[in-house]
């Protein structure tokens, strides 16, 4: 799936491409996703790409009249083609420019979403309530940890909870919760200011990194088939249960937690 780094890369990669370049022509070859994709995508055509943002795991393109909200879900890649690049299976949406790119869109699991916000009236609500970006200073020391006290929901749930804070998903909740010596399943309300402003440096931290290491990955955005990178890590327990810990060797144990895994290290992390 991808997270909040692949997307951010994918902006990345796609922004030279598109930003100022005038839209020729929306199709839709299968309007069924997540939601449908709404018939007033079209009047997108004859406008220019102003900007292209990022909230949470949302892409935002955006026009003088609204914006274009992509979103991935469990499949979905985005790539930058030639116009006459050949149509492949799931290729549900293409957002054909004026300069003979193409911003096509694919979804084998169609949990993705294409939707069309007319003066960016958010009527599903999908950003409103969304907790701060994590790499935004609005996420900063002292944050989680006034959010956290009383409650007692394990702190791996917690951080993945996008009313706390965005794009924490499960691989940089169990890395972050690792190097930060915190056990997925103690209770947030009893984790200390100190050990929270070292896990949101952390956050910060392994988020960044994975942005960095995917920007390796951006010419994928512009390669006909290319698969955009949903890409490799080097990661330290995710993945890697029964394998020794990399600090003290000690085997990684793994359980389960809102039916997601969680691995880590029994000697390493703590209450
Ligand atoms: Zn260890």
């Amino acid at each position: 799936m991808p997270e909040l780094p692949e997307v951010e890369v994918c902006r990345l990669g796609i922004s030279p491409h598109i930003i100022d370049q005038q839209v020729a022509k929306v199709i839709v070859r299968n309007a069924h996703l997540r939601w449908p994709i709404p018939d007033d995508i079209h009047s997108v055509v004859s406008l220019p790409v102003l900007s292209i943002d990022r909230r949470a795991k949302y892409l935002l393109l955006r026009f003088s009249t609204g914006t274009l909200l992509l979103h991935l879900g469990m499949s979905g890649t985005i790539r930058v083609i030639e116009q006459d690049t050949p149509v492949a299976k799931h290729d549900h949406f293409d957002l054909v420019f004026q300069h003979g790119k193409t911003l096509r869109f694919n979804d084998p699991r169609r949990f993705g979403a294409v939707l069309w916000l007319a003066n960016d009236e958010d009527k599903l609500g999908l950003l409103t309530k969304l907790g701060p970006e994590p790499l935004s200073d609005d996420f900063s020391h002292g944050y989680l940890f006034s959010k956290a006290k009383n409650r007692k929901v394990p702190i791996k749930t917690f951080l993945m909870n996008n009313h706390v804070v965005v794009g924490v998903g499960n691989i940089y909740a169990n890395e972050a919760l690792f190097q930060a010596g915190i056990l997925p399943t103690a209770k947030a309300g009893d984790i200390n200011e100190q050990r929270f402003n070292k896990l949101t440096d952390i956050i910060k931290q392994v988020l960044s990194a994975a942005i960095k290491q995917g920007g390796t990955t951006l010419k994928d955005f512009i390669q006909p088939d290319g698969r955009p990178g949903y890409f490799i890590q080097t990661l330290m327990v995710y993945g890697r249960a029964g394998q020794p810990c990399v600090n003290c060797q000690t085997k990684l144990d793994e359980i389960r937690q809102s039916n997601r895994s969680s691995v880590f290290c029994p000697n390493c992390q703590q209450e």
